[in-house]
């Protein structure tokens, strides 16, 4: 089966809408071993739609749609799609009634309007929208088949998992798997080199890719069962595993923060942070995993010298001597922040996230961080290089992901380690 996705909406082109439908559906027609070949995104204007959906049957058998499926006049969809297969336009009495029960539970009367919304393609296939009111819909002809699904994503990913995969499984002719392996520390031309031969492989095939100061190889097979795929992934995924061995914060975990919660809390092992640059946004990550606060009881942000001094005992002369932006700061931060928490282990970070530069006409970008068990405390220098208008959001966000990154390191070199308590 080949594929094209065709998004429809005004509001897509003027750039009010980020296209989240796009990315959606085209992972999960990958998953399920089904090529899309082209993305289409057009208005709300009834000639360009048939235009678009005309070159896309031209080169694909099978097409979807979001969007336009709405009760206002500029929703067109149906009307287009049906006048494409030469279809009628009939009253699904069922959508209909399941309409009228949607707005009965709100305790609103059904507008008048929303009864073009189930008017559906004759001989159509109806999928059923239990999140809003407008159904989507299956067409198929002379081996072309026309997937309508709602604009809103809500709606539309409720309706594809419950209706639309299932529909599509029947035609699909094998399955895509894949497995991400994240890494942090390794920049990714480094990452490609070390796995330059496996980059030519054609079933697995290995993808590099970086995003936010971190880099990640993606593993896709292509099989007739889930079964077959996985056995293909497996020695290539070990091997990769082997050769970026220590970067490797994960497979296929979202994120480093989820990969660094998930060891503190299976080893039982509480984290407090000290920020001064990322104000929280190390505290926001940890606690973004559920579960957390079995491991996180506290998070200090303190801006100003005065309040490390006050609330992390930093020692004013260090500040006064070398500014609140280096290595001791950094160290006391650390060790302030587990005295006040009495946490097993804490984070600190103190740094330039800029734009301008400091009072000593440092850069942005720099920043020191450590990490303190109480009994050895270690650090570690950023400079992320970024010192543009603007670099301050990508600085924080890599001294963050380099706080999250100390703390995994701590716990993969120390694997005896233990709550105090
Ligand atoms: P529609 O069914 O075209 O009336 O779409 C209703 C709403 O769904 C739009 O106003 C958007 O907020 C949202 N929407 C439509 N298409 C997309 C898309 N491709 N990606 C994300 N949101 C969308
Ligand atoms: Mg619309």
């Amino acid at each position: 089966m080949t594929c094209e996705l065709v998004f429809v909406g005004t509001e897509l082109l003027l750039g009010d809408i980020l296209n989240t439908n796009a990315q959606y559906l085209s992972r999960q027609l990958a998953a399920i071993g089904i090529s899309v070949l082209h993305q289409s995104v057009v208005g709300d204007n009834p000639d360009r739609l048939r235009q678009v959906l005309e070159t896309a049957f031209s080169r694909a058998d099978t097409v979807l749609t979001t969007g336009g499926l709405g009760p206002t006049k500029d929703d067109l969809t149906k009307e287009v799609c049906a006048d494409l297969f030469q279809k009628k336009l009939v009253l699904h009495d069922e959508s209909l009634r399941r309409m009228k029960d949607y707005f009965d539970v709100k305790g609103v009367v059904m507008p008048k309007t929303n009864e073009k919304q189930a008017w559906m393609p004759e001989g159509a296939v109806i999928f059923e929208n239990t999140n809003g009111t407008a159904p989507g819909c299956a067409m198929e002809q002379d081996g072309k088949r026309l997937l309508m699904l709602p604009g809103p994503p809500r709606e539309m990913k409720a309706m594809f998992e419950c209706s639309a995969l299932p529909y599509l499984r029947q035609f699909s002719d094998g399955v895509i798997c894949s497995r991400e392996i994240r890494t942090f520390g390794i920049g990714e031309s480094s990452m490609a080199q070390t796995v330059s031969d496996l980059l030519d492989k054609e079933n697995p095939t290995v993808a590099p890719y970086a995003k936010s100061g971190e880099a990640m190889l993606r593993v896709t097979a292509k099989a007739a069962t889930e079964t077959e795929a996985e056995a293909l992934l497996e020695p290539v995924v070990q091997e990769i595993l082997q050769r970026l061995d220590g970067y490797v914060y994960g497979v296929d975990v979202p994120n480093i923060e989820t990969a660094v919660v998930r060891e503190l809390l299976r080893r039982n092992i509480s984290v407090a942070t000290a920020e001064s640059a990322t104000a929280g946004l190390i505290a926001k990550r940890l606690t973004d995993v559920p579960g957390a606060s079995a491991v996180f009881g506290c998070g200090i942000v303190s801006y100003q010298d005065h309040i490390k001094e006050k609330l992390l005992l930093v020692d004013p002369r260090v500040i006064e001597k070398d500014s609140a932006v280096c290595e001791t700061v950094a160290v006391q931060m650390a060790q302030g922040a587990r005295a006040q928490s009495g946490a097993d282990l804490a984070v600190s970070v103190t740094g330039l996230a800029g734009p301008g530069k400091d009072d000593r006409g440092r850069d942005p970008g720099l920043a020191y961080l450590a990490l303190t068990d109480g009994r050895e405390t270690f650090t570690r220098t950023v400079n992320t290089g970024q010192t543009g208008p603007d670099c301050r959001d990508f600085n924080r966000t890599v001294f963050s992901s380099q706080a999250l990154d100390l703390i995994r390191c701590y716990l993969r070199d120390h694997p005896d380690a233990a709550p105090n308590a």
